[in-house]
């Protein structure tokens, strides 16, 4: 089998880690939908940029006026990856999705006007309590694969006659991979009187996005993402959406940067995005978004989409055979899954998987819930008494899945290592 040709791009790749035996052997890495290895350009530009950086919208001196420069046309850089109508919209940088929703929430909630969002039961923690927190939330159902319901969202729209004023939703979900039809979602949010929020953080590194003109039925109203999920490094993230909404608002976070004028009874915000990027901005992270942004165009979504769409299909089709491993999500038809596959060894815990697979071969995964309990409830089939046990004493132990998640630079030949560790924990596990 061919080499992957994208793995020299990335840093750390031939790492090697001790396993219970004491041999050192190759860290496989089928962790990626936690975070991402950066790309070495973006450790490279990293490096080359520190004896340049420094404080941005701040100082008249050369170096400052060159990180502003570089800071104000990154918005274009992100805004074209995503194609997101800088007219339109306006680009927000802040520390992660977590923060993006969080941020999102406290704007939109200022009007205090009494309405619906609606999330969905597949969503990550960070797309559903903050939501809780200020508005009255409802969940679109999955089937009973784990895909989003969509004849379920219109009778939800149609139920609460117009009082949805949005609609969130993963483009991606981080424990079964499905990619959800965003478009046809927002055609239908649109149609109801709602605007859809799309949790971008398992999408942007994977799929090629496009938020679609303002005036198209499928347009996205509200993007959020992070980099660490994306070849750079922890710290930055972005939030998109319509500069008018900001621009009514006052920001959450205030201080250095948000400001025109100010006396000690009158203050005058600047315009989004500064009124919403309190304090000194993160020129480091931006350099790194940006290059990783680079790189992923140089290199063609649509490549790597259909090179991780093989690598799910070759691990599914090969965990297939063997007895006893359970996977979740549909495994027939998954054209519409990417990157992530969820499983567990009947008879052994999530735990365990996890711990052999890391101690006898170097292979890190994630195991347990994923931030996304709820799905996972459903997936596992838990009922509410089993949950509540677990309430009353925290000391049970926690049903889980065991999650391969790939990034570009993994192979088959790791794969075939995850299997034959398998093969051989299935074997011995009596
Ligand atoms: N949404 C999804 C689907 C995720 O997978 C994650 C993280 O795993 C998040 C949101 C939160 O991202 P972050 O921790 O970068 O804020």
């Amino acid at each position: 089998m061919k080499p992957n040709k994208y793995k020299k791009l990335i840093v750390g790749i031939n790492t090697k880690i001790p396993i219970s035996n004491g041999k050192l052997v190759k860290y496989i890495n089928f962790d990626n939908a936690a975070t991402t290895p950066p790309f070495v350009a973006v450790l490279n530009e990293i490096i080359n940029f520190s004896k340049w950086y420094s404080s941005i919208h701040r100082g008249k001196g050369y170096k400052s006026q060159l990180s502003s420069e570089i800071y104000d046309k990154s918005k274009k850089i992100v805004a074209d990856f995503v194609k997101a109508d800088l007219k339109y919209n306006t680009v927000i940088y802040v520390k992660n999705t977590t923060e993006a929703i969080n941020m999102l929430c406290n704007v939109l909630s200022q009007n205090h006007d009494e309405f619906i969002v609606l999330s969905t039961c597949m969503e990550h923690h960070s797309n559903d309590l903050p939501w809780r927190k200020k508005y009255k939330v409802d969940y679109v159902n999955i089937d009973k694969l784990g895909r989003l319901d969509l004849k379920d969202l219109e009778n939800k729209l149609i139920k609460y006659n117009g009082n949805v004023k949005l609609v969130t939703v993963t483009g991606v979900s981080n424990v079964t991979g499905y990619k959800n039809p965003i478009y046809k979602i927002a055609s239908l949010a649109h149609k109801y009187g709602s605007k859809i929020v799309v949790d971008g953080a398992q999408l942007i590194p994977h799929v090629a996005m496009d938020m679609k003109p303002q005036h198209s039925k499928e347009h996205i109203d509200y993007l959020a993402f992070s980099a660490h999920k994306m070849y750079a490094p922890f710290g930055i993230g972005v939030l998109i959406g319509p500069k008018s909404i900001f621009e009514k608002k006052s920001p959450d976070y205030v201080g250095g940067g948000t400001v025109n004028i100010v006396t000690h009874d009158f203050i005058e915000w600047t315009h989004p995005p500064e009124k919403y990027e309190a304090g000194t901005p993160n020129i480091m992270g931006v350099i790194a978004l940006i290059k990783a942004i680079k790189t992923l165009n140089k290199l063609g979504m649509n490549n790597l989409e259909l090179h991780e769409w093989n690598l799910t299909k070759y691990t599914i089709e090969n965990l297939k055979l063997i007895p006893d491993i359970k996977l979740y999500g549909d495994c027939k038809n998954y054209k519409d899954r990417t990157s992530i596959i969820p499983f567990n060894i009947e008879g052994l815990s999530h735990e365990i998987t996890a711990q052999i697979l890391s101690c006898e071969r170097g292979i890190a995964v994630r195991n347990g819930c994923f931030c996304a309990q709820p799905y996972i409830q459903r997936l596992l089939n838990i009922s509410k008494e089993e949950i509540e046990k677990r309430i009353v004493n925290p000391n049970l132990s926690h049903p889980g899945i065991v999650r391969i998640s790939f990034g570009l630079y993994n192979d088959y030949t790791e794969i075939d290592t995850l299997i034959d560790i398998l093969n051989k924990i299935v074997k011995n596990k009596e």
